[in-house]
């Protein structure tokens, strides 16, 4: 399989540690609010990396932490706690905020098909993973103490820069008169490893430490939850492309001064999902998340099959229209796919045409072209050479990767959230035209007719019917 690796800004062949098997360990939301759709997208490239892994014949040990401790958006003392924030604005403790989000999180997971990793870690469950690697970073000269607060000198981490590409300069420019911890670190871009002194000693979550009660920083709890469960060399390492620098950079800088080798082979990360203002975040703007999908009528299946029409390393805008298309594209696939069964005899044990399948594992494995593995999927629907049977069992395999749930189809019926929106848009081209106001009224009939709905006007009211 070839695969872009960041540190190595190359496209290159994966080779594991260990023939056969292989350690990936993906980064965890922090759970202080719903995932957003841009979120959900790292996940959805993170879990086709590892199907095709497992598809290609790997056996794949996938880690992911939750990161379930309240702090700060940058490693200086001057961003929000994002933890707190949550829990004073909703009057809950932060880890009744935590299990709600991380509960949200799982059936985000689940309504995308994304498979839960085998091990997902909360930091809060990893305390004295992190004291025991803070005292040999302490111990080896990596980290020193400072105001109360343990910080990694990067200055000893030759390669520190290797992974983002920067040059060393930001460290000097990054020297900000205006953020007080800077005055306590012997580099500007040193990062905290432990904070017992922090402008956040409100902090709810502390715990007791050799070097006072206090809470982690953010960058420790990926290494040594990956440690933990993986072992001291990891083959794989992925999350967005925002957690390059400074979070990857400086989880690299701690574990390979704690370890003293090269600590992952492949560091994979998954573009941004911007919406046309520019990249989408938590503060800003209509929060997109995946319920808020859902209530408009959309099925989050697909949300999952437009992010596969697009290749994880470019960046994708989120606009309705295109939802729209994705949607339509989905549910047609899905009828060609459904006429195509029912004249399939189940009973028959088919062999695969390895002709096409082979085509599809070369889409995959190039860089994870999910848009060519998907035209493979419209080649064998359209081949006259197969028949229904041959094309049937393919798609099913395929569908182990894509898990588009392309043999399901009993979809025409609504669900509940659909079935209730639907009832709201009718409910408001009512009104609209009762007010006259035809232009609403027809933008209403037009939008539910994208989504396959089409209304009917009656003497008893309106009804609709579902075409896709
Ligand atoms: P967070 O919960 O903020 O730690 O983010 C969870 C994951 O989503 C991380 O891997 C981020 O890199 C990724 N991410 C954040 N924003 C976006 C976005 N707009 N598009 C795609 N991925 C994102
Ligand atoms: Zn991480």
């Amino acid at each position: 399989m070839k695969i872009y690796n960041t540190l190595t800004k190359k496209i290159e062949e994966f080779i594991p540690n260990e023939e056969g098997i292989v350690k990936m360990y993906t980064c965890g939301p922090t759970v202080y609010s719903y995932a957003h759709i841009g979120n959900l997208r790292t996940y959805i490239f993170e879990d086709i990396l590892e199907k095709t892994l497992d598809f290609i014949g790997y056996k794949v040990k996938r880690v992911m932490n939750i990161t379930d401790v309240g702090h700060i958006v940058s490693d200086a003392d001057d961003g929000e706690d994002k933890m707190m924030l949550a829990s004073r604005k909703e009057g809950k403790k932060a880890s009744e905020i935590a299990k709600f989000y991380t509960d949200a999180f799982m059936k985000d997971l689940s309504e995308l098909n994304i498979k839960k990793p085998e091990i997902i870690a909360r930091a809060t469950d990893n305390i004295d993973e992190y004291l025991k690697m803070i005292d040999v970073l302490l111990k080896k000269g990596f980290a020193y103490i400072s105001n109360g607060n343990v910080y990694f000198d990067i200055t000893k981490s030759p390669n520190y820069y290797e992974l983002s590409g920067r040059c060393d300069e930001n460290n000097l420019i990054g020297a900000r008169d205006d953020v007080e911890e800077d005055k306590f670190k012997k580099n500007p871009a040193d990062f905290a490893l432990w904070m017992t002194n922090s402008k956040f000693n409100n902090q709810e979550q502390k715990w007791d430490s050799p070097y006072g009660v206090g809470y982690p920083g953010w960058h420790i709890e990926c290494s040594c939850i990956a440690m933990k469960y993986l072992g001291e060399k990891l083959d794989i390492h992925c999350g967005g492309v925002d957690n390059i620098f400074p979070h990857h950079t400086n989880e690299i800088a701690q574990s390979e001064a704690y370890t003293g080798h090269k600590w992952c082979n492949y560091w994979i990360h998954g573009e941004y999902l911007n919406d046309k203002t520019g990249k989408m975040s938590k503060s800003k703007g209509e929060f997109l998340t995946l319920d808020l999908l859902k209530q408009k009528g959309y099925n989050p299946l697909s949300y999952r099959f437009l992010c596969l029409q697009s290749h994880y390393r470019n960046q994708l805008i989120f606009s309705y229209e295109s939802l729209d298309m994705a949607q339509n594209t989905y549910d047609k696939l899905k009828n060609k796919i459904s006429k195509i069964k029912e004249n399939v005899d189940f009973s028959q044990k088919i062999e695969l045409n390895k002709e096409y399948l082979q085509k599809f594992t070369n889409a995959l494995e190039n860089d994870l072209n999910t848009s060519n593995a998907i035209t493979i999927l419209y080649d064998i629907i359209k081949d006259e050479k197969l028949n229904n049977n041959e094309k049937i069992s393919l798609i099913k395999e395929f569908d182990k990767v894509l898990s588009l749930d392309l043999l399901n189809t009993n979809e025409l019926e609504l669900s509940d959230d659909e079935i209730k929106y639907i009832e709201e848009q009718i409910l408001l081209r009512k009104n609209a035209k009762m007010n006259k106001d035809y232009e609403t009224a027809d933008k209403i009939r037009n939008d539910l007719e994208k989504k396959g709905i089409i209304l009917k006007d009656t003497r008893e009211g309106t009804s609709y019917e579902v075409k896709r």
